[in-house]
């Protein structure tokens, strides 16, 4: 369930930032998901609920969370192509399922669809994110 540790840590960052701001409401807390990262929404955002319920002090509005999905995109250091999982059409289900849930493994399968070589890099499209916060001072 590692959408209720991510969902933890987004609201913990959240509460950090708005105290560094000197944000006594948050009104907008807009987090991105990267697509690799294969996180089920709904879990997540009733994680989000449940956690930010914890913490009275700075309340979260459940209304104020806005997630957004950033797409992947992956390019090759070789030759310097660019590429999104998606438009690799060879992979086996099931090697892409191994993609979105551990990006690692992404070296294991992928190869540049340019010049085949394995050495590329991941450079949207991984991790979860505090993109923006907004607030009442
Ligand atoms: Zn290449």
């Amino acid at each position: 369930m590692h959408e209720w540790a991510l969902a933890e840590a987004v609201i913990v960052a959240a509460r950090q930032e708005a105290k560094k701001q000197n944000i006594k409401q948050i009104t907008k807390v807009q987090v991105k998901i990267g697509e690799l990262q294969q996180i089920d929404l709904d879990v997540f955002k009733f994680a989000l609920e449940n956690i930010q319920k914890i913490y009275d002090d700075l309340p979260l509005d459940e209304n104020i969370i806005d997630l957004e999905v950033e797409s992947n995109i992956l390019k090759c250091k070789v030759c310097g192509k660019e590429w999104e999982l998606q438009d690799l059409t060879h992979l086996k289900e099931d090697e892409s399922e191994a993609i979105h849930f551990i990006p690692e493994t992404a070296h294991a399968f992928m190869r540049c669809p340019g010049c085949g070589t394995p050495d590329f890099e991941i450079v949207k499209g991984r991790g979860v994110w505090i993109q923006s916060i907004e607030g009442v001072l």
